[in-house]
């Protein structure tokens, strides 16, 4: 109580023409990052108006990967998100005094993902990116209070505890009524000079992902692609270049354009 009065939520209203991807993993490093950088990049070179809200406290690389240098500026109450390449983005790094590893419990996150949403100026957008903190956790579940119609898209490695990870996801999913987009493997294989491909991390484990959340929501939940291991993509993640900008034609980007294309 007391306080500005909270601001709307421009995507939650009902009509809102937005989609709103809400992009989640069971544990970090599978590459949840740079496929929300990626493909939020080849949406805006399709020419839809794309934001990215980087909501992964942990992390914080989603302005490193688009290569975004500059801080968000104020406008009298209006934030107005930084624009890289032609994706808007708003990053909790960026209030964080020197990107200090703060501890943020349920409710700051909470709090600060609603000013990231109400308080920014995004205009009319096609599409919002959310990239989420690793793990089946509390901000999933304010993601679905404050943006109930966001869809949620899993990213796995084949490698992964493939049943545990969309057990969670799906009763999240289950308990906040929300529809999951879709499951992406990442990190695939490794195609060798010989054209052959070479399952560094095993195989199967997104297919099983989205075969566990299919039965656990009761829907048929699709693996939307599968992304392999490719150099480019890491350095262009290093670099603030976006494979699917910097490097379109290597086996990274070709797969991302691909799942960016059909969502
Ligand atoms: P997460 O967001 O899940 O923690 P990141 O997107 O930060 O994961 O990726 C972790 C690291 O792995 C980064 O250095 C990134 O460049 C690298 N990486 C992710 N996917 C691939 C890939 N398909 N090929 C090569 N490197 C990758």
């Amino acid at each position: 109580r007391g306080g500005a009065p909270e601001k709307e939520i421009p995507f939650a209203k009902p009509g809102s023409l937005t989609r709103v991807y809400a992009v989640a993993s069971g544990k970090g490093g599978v590459g949840k990052s740079s496929v929300t950088t990626n493909l939020a990049a080849a949406m805006a070179a399709n020419g839809l108006r794309v934001g990215v809200v980087d909501a992964d406290i942990y992390g914080f690389s989603v302005p490193r990967m688009l290569g975004v240098d500059q801080l968000p500026t104020q406008v009298d109450d209006m934030i107005l998100p930084p624009v890289a390449g032609d994706v808007k983005v708003i990053s909790i790094g960026m209030f964080v005094p020197g990107n200090q590893p703060v501890v943020w419990r349920g409710p700051m996150l909470h709090r600060a993902l609603q000013q990231f949403l109400g308080d920014v100026f995004w205009g009319d957008l096609d599409v919002l990116l959310l990239d989420l903190p690793p793990g089946t956790g509390d901000i999933a579940i304010s993601v679905a209070q404050l943006i109930p119609n966001a869809e949620i898209l899993v990213v796995t490695t084949p490698q992964q505890a493939a049943a545990e990870v969309a057990e969670r996801a799906g009763s999240i999913a289950l308990q906040t009524k929300q529809r999951i987009a879709g499951v992406i493997e990442n990190m695939s294989w490794l195609e060798l000079p010989d054209g052959s491909r070479q399952e560094i991390f095993g195989a199967g484990g997104g297919q099983s992902v989205a075969d566990s959340l299919s039965r656990s929501v009761g829907a048929k939940v699709e693996l939307l692609g599968q992304i392999p291991l490719d150099t480019a993509l890491r350095e262009g993640a290093d670099t603030g270049a976006p494979v699917v900008l910097s490097r379109p034609d290597s086996p990274a980007a070709v797969a991302l354009r691909g799942i960016a294309k059909g969502l």
